[in-house]
């Protein structure tokens, strides 16, 4: 339902929670966020954000870079296990022992998951949830090979459907990588070389009024200071850096 992501050199949690609070009025049923901190960190709830930030003070998380999410159930019911973010830990029987690899957030729905899903099985993966999402996850573990953008790009041709997602690597930890088809994504460019990806320019009210608008089937690669996007053909396009006020 909503997306907001970041790369800074902040604790960049109050503006992920504070993005998700913008975005509640479009209603959700269950909320979360992961954290690069050292490794992956999550939190995950199927309360209100308020209790997502309690929980998130509680367990002390902070990171420099996240990704954060609204659900609104299409695939799995409202449950802990369901919301995102969804972690990868890569194939293999002792998979959940080990520390997430990959965190993705999705809005949409993936129309051919259980395909995905069967083929991905097959590899070793475990799944951990019921919804259509985690697929993305793991099939962006399984085509991860160092460079998290270049899996991204070889993981969205396999998917059929609507999606705009936010994902990231603890192995690349200043990058987050988003990508869009039937559902909105923009870039906010802020100040000191922090960038952020959100649904709604709406989730960065007050923080930026920079946005970029992804167009279909666009991907892109955010880093600190700098982005880079091609095309659904992957070719490398520029798009235009517009001032929004967003009212909220
Ligand atoms: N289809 C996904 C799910 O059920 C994403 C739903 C959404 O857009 O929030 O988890």
């Amino acid at each position: 339902c909503g997306i907001v992501g970041a790369v800074s050199t902040r604790n960049i949690v109050p503006i992920l929670v504070q993005g998700l609070q913008r975005l509640e009025y479009r209603g959700y049923d269950s909320c979360g966020v992961a954290l690069y901190a050292g490794g992956l960190k999550r939190a995950r709830s199927t309360d209100r954000v308020a209790t997502l930030i309690e929980q998130i003070e509680q367990e002390h998380l902070e990171g420099t870079t996240g990704i954060a999410h609204t659900r609104w159930a299409t695939h799995g019911a409202p449950a802990v296990h369901n919301a995102h973010p969804h972690f990868s830990h890569g194939p293999g029987a002792n998979a959940s022992a080990k520390a997430g690899r990959i965190a993705l957030v999705h809005n949409g729905i993936i129309e051919n998951y259980i395909e995905l899903r069967k083929g991905l099985q097959a590899k070793g993966y475990e799944f951990a949830s019921q919804t259509d999402t985690e697929v993305i996850s793991h099939l962006v573990d399984s085509l991860y090979d160092g460079d998290l953008f270049d899996a991204v790009k070889a993981a969205v041709l396999q998917l059929q459907g609507a999606y705009a997602i936010a994902v990231f690597c603890k192995d690349e930890p200043h990058r987050v990588i988003g990508a869009r088809a039937g559902s909105p994504l923009i870039l906010g460019v802020g100040k000191d070389g922090e960038n952020f990806l959100a649904s709604d320019a709406m989730a960065l009210a007050g923080v930026t009024d920079q946005i970029l608008y992804l167009e279909e089937g666009d991907v892109i690669d955010v880093q600190l200071g700098r982005y880079w996007i091609v095309d659904k053909m992957h070719k490398p396009v520029q798009r235009e850096v517009k001032t929004v006020q967003a009212h909220s």
